[in-house]
């Protein structure tokens, strides 16, 4: 059996491509957590780190464990969700303090361990997620003490709405984020994610920290995509069935061949990340020609009308993501934002990295 397989395609060169562009305009960390937006932590770090990245974002402990066996020792890596003192296991990572308790148990690490210790403070400047918020700002703002033991690297916030450029918010933030600085000691700033990069320049800082758009998804929405595309997929058919007319496909019954039709069914499916909000909504490339999904996405399987192009052959490939089918489109068929396609991509795909 030939062609069985699903293929997912990482174009690193692309990832650094973006990354050097990103940075050419100011100093960029790169945003690798949740296994690189999905593509592989180890390759995606790699590729960052030989284009000149020297600062990595992870959510996670276990990320930034990884991504430090994957790159070595020099580079910074920040923990965005933070860790507890002594956790990261000698990885050298750095906590991203997300609050008063986050700060109280690394200054008592500090005052143990006798000698200061790298720490990112986060500021809630409008997300009301994670950060210092406005009490706590004051509090410390009032008592740098409070900070006594941390190597302040940066000084960070988030944007909430940095998508969407004319939101009141973005400057709300820039001004909050201004005046939090100002009161705390002096640091490095670290503020804008991919889209706030393209805001201007009351959003440049000391380290910017994109990660959609380093793997190609449109930072901006509504208007063109300054990135090149990272993310290629294809999978094959197992099967061509010539149906009759008013033959029902999939599961629900939810389509109805209107005529006599050839279906292509195709390995792959909602545990592959092909999300099931796609059913009925999306197009695969067959040869260069568009085929539209018909039927409910399965678990492991997708249908596919084929009657208007050239015959198929089992182990022939459809395009899922590719030349012309971004994860934004189908982002957009889905009813949801590109960075959870990628994300969901799942381990089932042969992946090339190139
Ligand atoms: N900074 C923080 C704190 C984040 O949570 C994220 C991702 O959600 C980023 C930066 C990168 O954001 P983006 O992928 O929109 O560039």
């Amino acid at each position: 059996m030939t062609g069985i397989e699903a293929v997912l395609t990482v174009d690193l060169g692309a990832i650094a491509a973006n990354w050097r562009q990103l940075a050419a305009a100011g100093p960029v960390a790169g945003v690798v957590k949740a296994d690189g937006y999905g593509l592989g932590t180890a390759p995606v770090g790699r590729a960052l780190l030989a284009a000149g990245c020297r600062h990595f974002f992870v959510a996670h402990l276990s990320e930034g464990v990884a991504l430090r066996a994957a790159i070595g020792a020099g580079p910074m890596i920040a923990v965005l969700n933070g860790f507890p003192p002594g956790a990261d296991d000698g990885a050298g990572l750095v906590p991203v303090l997300n609050g008063l308790p986050d700060v109280a148990a690394w200054t008592a690490a500090a005052r143990a361990a006798e000698r200061a210790l790298p720490a990112i403070l986060h500021v809630d400047t409008g997300m009301a997620r994670l950060g210092l918020d406005a009490g706590e700002l004051e509090r410390v703002a009032e008592d740098h003490g409070l900070l006594a033991g941390l190597d302040l690297r940066y000084v960070m916030t988030h944007l909430a709405c940095a998508d969407a450029p004319e939101h009141p918010l973005n400057a709300d933030q820039a001004r909050r984020f201004a005046a939090a600085c100002a009161r705390l000691p002096p640091a490095p700033r670290s503020f804008a994610n991919s889209s706030g990069l393209f805001l201007g320049p009351d959003f440049a800082s000391d380290l910017g920290r994109p990660g959609c758009a380093l793997y190609g998804i449109n930072p901006t929405p509504g208007r063109p995509n300054p990135m090149r595309q990272a993310v290629g997929l294809e999978a094959p058919i197992l099967q061509v069935r010539e149906i009759a007319a008013g033959t029902p496909v999939g599961y629900g019954a939810s389509w109805t061949a209107p005529r006599p039709s050839r279906i292509a069914t195709v390995a792959a499916g909602y545990a592959d990340g092909y999300l099931r909000a796609l059913s009925g909504r999306a197009t695969g490339i067959l040869a260069g020609r568009p085929v539209p999904l018909v039927g409910r996405v399965s678990m492991d399987l997708i249908t596919f009308d084929v009657t208007d192009v050239p015959p198929p052959a089992p182990g022939d490939r459809i395009g899922l993501i590719g030349p012309g089918l971004t994860p934004d489109d189908l982002a957009t068929a889905a009813g949801t934002i590109g960075y959870e396609i990628l994300t969901s991509l799942g381990a089932r795909y042969r992946r090339e990295y190139r």
